[in-house]
């Protein structure tokens, strides 16, 4: 037995047999062919699979995870197409006469390394897509892609997590991820949490495990290889406690997110996409706490148009059935970047041009996405909510266009309601500021994620910090306390939205500070609104 650590990137318990995805051997031989034009032909064929094999894997991801998640695999057809991966295929076939796959895994070094040396933070990404890009080829090409089918429950094992391995493989057969490379950001762990999958990266993986049982436990960071049968019954036992933990979290539906002294707050979800109501509603979400619309606004070569947002809040609007939606307005910038803004290279991103201030700076792509929002709200219970704020001045200016805004749906004769606004509290300054703030909005809503990052020093998407990132330290809860005080002095509701509300270990915490709603990732829903009617504040 070995036992491994890891990092996990989803979370879970899976038993079962390892996999290797199966890769095309590194090096190749260098076979050479008396026609080289027929094996021009041959690649061509192979691309061509590769294209139908993308397109057919995005119809499955639009149908199972949504459509932002399903648009990187149209960015990876538009990949397929670059010149300097197909041309210069074919011209070291032609020049050298050597078959395809010889000459494939000939440019394969110098494409990755001009990807991975871009200016631009989002093209630098898409390394590791263009990088599967290359398998699917060579997999194609050698024939071997077709071992990547599970036919059986497998724990699979690969160099890195990349969308298109996730997905390939039907879910039913797929019990966990485990992977050398990856971090928790990567679209790849985005779907393996949406898909509910455990998983885990920065294992040393060894190709030996192949075939081999072993255990993952998604909850703290293990891996354990050929496990004894003392360690595979308790783990087998510990996975039966989860599976029973569910099935009693099941009890905890339309009731209350009530203390069992009477305390009441309201308990919602936090999504991403359409797609997500249902497993919010699955979960019994009293509300929507964020919409993160920016994920609308990924993997594409415009801005979504008014008409599409419109399409998309109206539709989580219309399911939630009156129940409030808070969708915040763009946050992009920082690791969520939009090609198509055009953005200059930062230093320092995360300090840098993002969330509210592309919006106050380009007022064409904020109006649009407000009009959208304000449309949408004729269908439903929806409320809106600006990030990154740091001052009043902020919340006056974004007033002025929300006036100006309505004032134009007002002339076209457009119905809407006149919706909640709130701010999210995720810097310092709006800490300070929050009773000023407060004054200025109906609600505010505490992004704990950011307000860690800003309070601390600590980039949060930099994995030598996680050992230093915390966000119990006394400052970050503290300033939390100081919001939820500063706000209800003036009257104004107070949530958390970012992922400290779906701290067990806090709930109390939170409900003894006041907080009057906690926004988490669906299927924490239960147990936290279990853990909340289990917590007296014994207040007499
Ligand atoms: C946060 O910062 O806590 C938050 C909810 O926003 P995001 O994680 O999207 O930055
Ligand atoms: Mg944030």
């Amino acid at each position: 037995m070995v036992t491994i650590k890891g990092k996990s990137i989803s979370p879970g318990i899976a038993i079962g047999t390892i996999q290797k995805i199966s890769k095309a051997s590194s090096s190749v031989a260098r076979t050479t062919v008396t026609d080289p034009e027929a094996e021009v032909k041959r690649f061509e064929a192979a691309l061509a699979e590769a294209e139908a094999q993308l397109a057919a894997l995005y119809k499955k991801a639009q149908k199972e995870v949504g459509e932002s998640e399903a648009a990187i695999f149209e960015v990876h057809g538009m990949l397929l197409k670059d010149p300097d991966l197909t041309e210069k295929v074919k011209d070291v076939i032609r020049t050298q006469q050597v078959v395809s796959e010889f000459a494939l895994s000939s440019v394969k070094t110098s494409i990755l390394e001009r990807f991975s040396s871009m200016e631009d933070a989002y093209m630098r990404e898409r390394t590791a897509d263009i990088q599967d890009i290359i398998c699917r080829l060579m997999d194609i090409l050698t024939g071997s892609g077709k071992d990547q089918i599970l036919d059986r429950p497998m724990i699979l094992m690969a160099e890195e997590l990349t969308p298109s391995n996730t997905l390939q493989i039907e879910r039913k057969n797929l019990l966990a991820l485990i992977t050398r490379f990856g971090s928790s950001n990567s679209h790849a762990s985005i779907l393996a949490r949406i898909m509910n999958i455990p998983a885990i990266a920065n294992v040393d993986i060894d190709d030996d495990w192949n075939g081999k049982t072993a255990i993952l436990d998604g909850y703290t960071d293990t891996l354990i290889i050929e496990p004894t049968k003392q360690v595979l019954s308790q783990m087998k036992a510990r996975q039966k406690e989860e599976e029973n933990d569910r099935r009693t979290l099941q009890a905890f539906k339309g009731i209350e997110s009530i203390t069992s002294d009477g305390h009441k707050i309201n308990l919602f979800a936090n999504i991403g996409s359409t797609e997500d109501v249902g497993s919010a509603l699955e979960n019994d979400a009293e509300g929507i706490g964020l919409f993160r619309s920016e994920f609308l606004f990924l993997n594409r070569s415009t801005p979504p148009s008014e008409e599409e947002q419109f399409q998309a809040y109206k539709t989580v609007a219309e399911n939630m059935e009156g129940k409030k939606v808070i969708i915040r307005t763009l946050d992009l910038g920082a690791d969520k970047q939009a090609n198509y803004l055009q953005l200059d290279k930062e230093e320092n991103p995360a300090m840098g041009f993002r969330a509210i201030r592309i919006s106050l700076s380009r007022p064409e792509l904020f109006k649009t996405q407000l009009r959208a929002i304000y449309r949408s709200s004729a269908f439903g219970n929806i409320a809106l909510m600006f990030p990154m704020i740091i001052s009043v001045d902020e919340v006056k200016r974004i007033k002025e266009i929300l006036s100006e805004v309505k004032a134009d749906l007002d002339k076209q004769g457009i119905s809407y309601k006149d919706i909640e606004i709130g701010i999210m509290v995720e810097t310092p300054a709006a800490v300070i500021l929050s009773r000023e703030l407060a004054e200025e909005v109906d609600f505010l809503s505490i992004g704990s994620n950011d307000l860690t990052q800003y309070a601390l020093a600590m980039d949060r998407q930099n994995p030598y910090l996680d050992a230093f990132y915390d966000p119990h330290h006394p400052a970050v809860l503290k300033m939390i306390e100081l919001v939820v005080q500063n706000a209800h002095k003036v009257g104004c509701q107070v949530g958390i939205c970012g992922e400290l509300a779906a701290d067990l270990s806090l709930t109390e915490t939170f409900l003894r500070m006041g907080i009057d709603e906690l926004s988490v990732a669906p299927v924490g829903i239960l147990g936290l609104r279990k853990k909340i009617r289990e917590t007296s504040l014994n207040y007499d």
